[in-house]
C-alpha cells in the first residue's frame, strides 16, 4: 500500500523552528517504527509571498488537496501586515480551510498535571481535565448573508451580520462530534441559544434527530452556551465533548483552551467531509500565532505543534497508539520539571525549543524501551 500523504506548511516566524521539532518526531516514528509518509513540504504566508508575490500559491494548494492531511506552523508577521487584505498571508490559511471545506474545528482543552498549578484556576478544578471541542468553522454569523454596515434615511449607521444554519451543515458537525465521542467517553453537549434564536432552536432539534437516529449509544445534553461558558470555568471536567456553532465556539474553545495554560501547548484540527472510504481532508495546526516577538531564537514552544502531529496520527492516520506515546512523552517531559519560557515555573528547568523536543523523542525511545 502507498504511504499516507502529509504536507507540511511550517509558513513564518517560529512556524520553521517549532516545525523542526515536529519533524524529529516523525524522523523517530520512521526509523524506530517503520511509520512511513510520503512527506511533502510547501510555502504557505508570508514565505510564500515572497517566492510567489501570493501567500498561497495554486500549486500548494494542489498539494493540499492531494494530501491525506496537512500540518502547519503558523504565518504572518509585521514584515506583511501592510500589504493589500488580498495578499496578507492569514489569506493563505484562509483559502487553504475554505477549498478543502474544512467545517468541524476540534480544540482539545488538556491539562498536564505538571501544569495544573499553573493554572488560573484551582489545581482540582483543572488537574487531568481533558474536554474536546468541536466548532463549526465554515457557515454561522461569520458568513451569514446580507450582511454589510448601512446609513439609515435618520443620518445614523446600522452594522447587522446573519446568523445562518441549514440541517445539513449542523448535521455534518453533529456527525464529526458524535463520531469523536463514541470513541471517547460516550458524552456529547450541545450549546446554542435556542432560548433566544431560531437557528438555536434548528440546532437544537437537528442535534436530537441526528442522535436519535445514528447516535442513540451516545448520550447527548443541551446547554446554553452563556451557560455553557460559566460551567466551563466552575466545573469544566463534566464535559467530555462540545458541539457548537461557529460564533459560540470561538468563544467557549479560546476559554476551554486557557484553563489549560499557555498558547504553546495547544493543538488543533480542522477536518471536511468524509469520502466514500471514510477519510477526511484535514489540517492540524498549533492554536498559536507565528509570535514575531520571540520567533528565531530557539526559545518557542513546540509542544503545541507536535501534539498537532499526534492529532493527525489519531484522526487522519488512525495511529492512536503512537498518538498516545506522543502524549505520554509529553507528558513525562513535563513531570520531569523542563519547561520552555511560556511555561515556565519557579523551581523547574528552563530549556530551549530544540532541548524541549530532544527531551520528548529521548521519552517516546524509553517507552519502546519499557515495552
Ligand atoms: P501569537 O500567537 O503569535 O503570539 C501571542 C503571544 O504568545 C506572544 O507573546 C508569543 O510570543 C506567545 N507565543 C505564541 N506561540 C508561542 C509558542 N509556541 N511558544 C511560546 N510563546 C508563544 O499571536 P499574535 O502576537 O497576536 O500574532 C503574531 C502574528 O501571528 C500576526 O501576524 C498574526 O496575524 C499571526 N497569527 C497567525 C495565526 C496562525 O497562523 N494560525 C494565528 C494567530 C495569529
Amino acid at each position: 500500500m502507498a504511504n499516507p500523504k502529509l504536507l507540511i506548511l511550517a509558513g513564518d516566524g517560529l512556524g520553521p523552528e517549532v516545525m523542526r521539532e515536529a519533524r524529529r518526531v516523525l524522523d523517530w516514528l520512521h526509523k524506530r517504527r517503520g511509520i512511513s509518509f510520503d512527506l511533502e513540504e510547501d510555502l504557505v504566508g508570508g514565505a510564500a509571498y515572497e517566492v510567489h508575490g501570493v501567500p498561497l500559491a495554486d500549486s500548494t494548494m494542489a498539494r493540499a488537496q492531494a494530501a491525506d492531511a496537512v500540518l502547519l506552523g503558523a504565518v504572518g508577521g509585521p514584515k506583511w501586515d501592510a500589504l493589500p487584505f488580498a495578499l496578507k498571508p492569514e489569506r493563505g490559511l484562509l483559502r487553504l480551510r475554505k477549498e478543502l471545506q474544512l467545517f468541524a474545528n476540534l480544540r482539545p482543552a488538556l491539562c498536564f498535571d505538571a501544569l495544573a498549578e499553573a493554572s488560573t484556576l484551582k489545581y482540582e478544578v483543572v488537574a487531568g481535565l481533558d474536554v474536546m471541542i468541536v466548532r463549526e468553522l465554515t457557515g454561522g454569523i461569520y458568513f451569514g448573508e446580507p450582511r454589510g454596515i448601512e446609513t439609515l434615511p435618520d443620518g445614523q449607521r446600522r452594522g447587522f451580520n446573519t446568523q445562518v444554519y441549514t440541517t445539513e451543515e449542523i448535521r455534518r458537525v453533529g456527525r464529526v462530534a458524535f463520531e469523536l465521542a463514541r470513541k471517547r467517553k460516550n458524552r456529547l453537549c450541545s450549546m446554542e441559544k435556542a432560548n433566544v434564536m431560531e437557528s438555536g432552536v434548528l440546532w437544537r432539534e437537528e442535534m436530537t434527530k441526528l442522535g436519535a437516529e445514528e447516535f442513540p449509544d451516545v448520550e447527548l445534553s443541551h446547554m446554553y452556551a452563556d451557560n455553557g461558558a460559566m460551567q466551563l470555568v466552575r466545573n469544566p471536567k463534566q464535559f467530555d465533548v462540545i458541539v457548537t456553532d461557529n460564533l459560540f465556539g470561538d468563544i467557549l474553545s479560546d476559554e476551554a483552551g486557557m484553563l489549560t495554560g499557555s498558547l504553546g501547548m495547544l493543538p488543533s484540527a480542522s477536518l471536511g467531509a468524509a469520502d466514500a472510504q471514510g477519510r477526511r481532508k484535514a489540517m492540524y495546526e498549533p492554536v498559536h500565532g507565528s509570535a514575531p516577538d520571540i520567533a528565531g531564537r530557539n526559545v518557542a514552544n513546540p509542544i503545541a505543534t507536535i501534539l498537532s502531529l499526534s492529532m493527525a496520527l489519531r484522526y487522519s492516520f488512525d495511529l492512536a497508539r503512537e498518538a498516545d506515546r506522543i502524549e505520554k512523552a509529553v507528558s513525562a517531559v513535563l513531570a520531569g520539571g523542563l519547561r520552555t519560557a511560556d511555561i515556565m515555573q519557579p523551581g523547574k528547568a528552563r530549556v530551549s525549543t530544540s532541548t524541549m523536543g530532544d527531551a520528548i523523542v529521548r521519552e517516546m525511545e524509553q517507552s519502546l524501551a519499557a515495552g
